[in-house]
């Protein structure tokens, strides 16, 4: 566990004789070292549990960065890693189950879970981009996790035990995880959905109002992918992977000049951005009624893109595509 302080100022320390998993230290207690993780002792201090409480020493935006969220069945603590990734540790409580979902990086994955008392069942994987795969291996020796991924990209995640394809249900603890095959971004993407927490994890399909860049993919893939996860239930959380959502947002009102909901949700996201919060998880509703790329149909959008009032939809998304790549 570790104090409020000590995460606010980041003030974590990496032992330098670390033998592979993150051995870090700050200054009071001693622990035992994690028993999957071998030779030396992990200092820690106090334990603080994010969300609901706000410990006095960490900022508000700190706390809400690092909150544990709770949905129905599910926990999901949000973990910043890299320049503006996200990773999601999942634990379920009825089974006592862990996962975590896409770790860029090993090092604050373990800490979190370390803080919270938590081992890594299951590393989940949506594409094989390093930004979501290059803590994998590190985090399955540290805890014996096994990797679950996409089956058409399987050759391209590290690591992978359990391969997943579209309309494959997986069992997480006493949940059930859905998957979607969502080519795009990457041709072998998938997308996370558990209905009975609510709770969608694109990766880098579908963004808080803005869609993955395609790297590997044509327009009518994306679209498609998009297309199976608009029908879900508004109430959806979307946990997308990055924190892009204030550039999207920018570019978002420049093309959808008359919604007012995307004007309001964008003097949001510009407030909690100045404060140092994040944005994600967005409800998928909200998605649907701001988000560009999941309104193609809309009048004002093809008129500002000169897009014809009846070209099919994937036509006018494929516009907005080309548009926010060259914005
Ligand atoms: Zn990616």
């Amino acid at each position: 566990m570790i104090s409020s302080r000590a995460l606010a100022t980041n003030a974590f320390r990496y032992c330098p004789s670390s033998t592979g998993c993150a051995q870090r230290f700050n200054f009071r207690t001693i622990r035992p070292a994690h028993s999957a993780c071998q030779p030396i002792n992990r200092l820690f201090s106090t334990s603080v549990r994010f969300g609901a409480t706000t410990p006095k020493a960490m900022s508000s935006a700190a706390a809400q960065m690092h909150a544990v969220i709770e949905l129905p069945n599910l926990t999901v603590q949000r973990v910043p890693c890299l320049s503006d990734n996200y990773v999601w540790v999942l634990h379920e409580s009825g089974s006592g189950k862990t996962a975590v979902v896409d770790p860029s990086e090993a090092a604050p994955v373990i800490a979190a879970l370390d803080q919270r008392g938590l081992k890594a069942d299951y590393i989940l994987n949506t594409h094989h981009h390093f930004d979501h795969t290059g803590g994998n291996l590190e985090v399955k020796q540290c805890y014996g996790a096994s990797i679950v991924g996409p089956a058409a990209d399987k050759d391209r995640i590290p690591g992978i035990d359990i391969s997943l394809k579209d309309g494959d249900t997986w069992e997480f603890g006493q949940l059930q995880m859905r998957v979607f095959d969502t080519p795009g971004h990457t041709r072998g993407h998938i997308t996370l959905y558990f209905p009975q927490a609510e709770a969608l994890f694109p990766g880098d399909t579908l963004f808080a109002l803005g869609c993955g860049r395609l790297f590997e993919g044509t327009p009518q893939q994306m679209w498609a992918s998009l297309s199976k996860l608009t029908p879900l239930p508004g109430n959806t959380k979307v946990f997308c992977a990055h924190e892009y959502t204030q550039s999207n947002a920018k570019f978002a009102v420049a093309i959808d000049k008359d919604n007012k909901k995307l004007q309001e949700r964008k003097r949001m996201i510009d407030e909690q951005r100045s404060q140092g919060m994040a944005t994600v998880p967005s409800l998928l509703s909200d998605e649907l009624d701001t988000n560009p790329f999941l309104r193609p149909h809309d009048s004002g959008i093809r008129a500002a893109l000169g897009v014809a009032p009846d070209a099919p939809d994937v036509e006018a998304f494929a516009a907005i595509r080309k548009a926010k790549d060259n914005y």
